[in-house]
């Protein structure tokens, strides 16, 4: 039997901001993801439900080959699953060719990783500005001007013409966020992204986070620090290719939904 999250179907009047209870930014039913390594084989999403709404800022933990990274590559649409269906803002994406896959990566989608990504011998603004210059679409009248306003919504205003190693990884992320923010995003992904910066620039960079939630940005990250996860609004647990939990932060003490099913062979010994 499947581990299934029904949380945010059980809970309809938080986060939405007003959208009606079909509207969900992430809606993936039976995810399923197997790696075939010569006649091993590893089930990395195990038919993963998740629905979630404009406004939620979630936090995805679990411990390393749980599946995290699966499940980011596949709501960031650069992979997809081997069976089960999945909306991104209303887009069903099952089906869609390559080009299309970058399209709506470029429309919908912010991404954030570890490591920053940013492009080394660019500055700051022209690495912010780059989403917009390979948007198909064309719908960027002043890129300069927009990446230059996103730099000042990150506090970077005077950081502008900085080439990433004259900044701090504070700094850098920062700026990652500004080029993840440009496009105005429906929902921003973001992989460990306080990974490689000390603890205080990482409250700073969680701070950032939930300003930027409390906006209006949809938000999901991937964690394995607990205290980062405490940031978010929700918070869901993976193990061996499942949620295991899933529930609001705040009422992680009173509400814990534990969505492990133990009537599976293979997870019934798991501690
Ligand atoms: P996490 O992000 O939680 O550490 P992953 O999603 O990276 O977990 O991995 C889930 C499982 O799938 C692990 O057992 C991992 O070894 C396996 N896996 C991930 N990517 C691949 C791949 N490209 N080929 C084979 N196995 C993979």
């Amino acid at each position: 039997m499947t581990a299934m999250s029904t949380r945010s179907e059980a809970s309809p009047t938080r986060a939405s901001g007003g959208l009606p209870s079909g509207d969900f930014i992430i809606d993936a039913t039976a995810l399923t993801k197997t790696y075939r390594m010569g006649t091993n084989e590893v089930h990395a999403l195990r038919s993963v439900d998740l629905k979630v709404r404009a406004g939620e800022m979630i936090a995805v933990m679990g411990a390393s080959g749980s599946g995290k990274s699966t499940l980011m590559n596949m709501l960031g649409c650069l992979d997809t699953p081997d069976s089960g269906s999945y909306l991104l803002d209303g887009v069903r994406v099952e089906g869609l060719s390559t080009n299309e896959l970058a399209d709506i990566r470029n429309q919908k989608l912010g991404f954030v990783f570890q490591g920053f990504n940013l492009l080394a011998r660019t500055t700051a603004i022209d690495n912010v500005e780059l989403p917009m210059l390979y948007d198909r679409t064309h719908r960027w009248s002043n890129p300069r001007a927009t990446a230059i306003e996103a730099l000042k919504k990150v506090g970077l205003g005077d950081r502008l013409d900085h080439v990433p190693s004259e900044l701090s990884g504070g700094q850098q992320q920062r700026v990652a966020i500004a080029r993840a923010l440009v496009t105005s995003p429906r929902l921003l992904l973001a992989d460990e992204p306080t990974g490689n910066l000390d603890s205080r620039t990482s409250v700073e960079i969680m701070a950032l986070f939930q300003e930027l939630n409390d906006e209006g940005i949809t938000i999901l990250l991937v964690t394995h620090e607990g205290d980062i996860s405490r940031y978010a609004k929700r918070f869901i647990e993976m193990r061996d290719g499942r949620i295991i939990r899933d529930e609001d932060v705040d009422d992680r003490h009173i509400a814990s939904v534990d969505l492990l099913t133990v009537d599976d062979p293979e997870l019934a010994g798991t501690p």
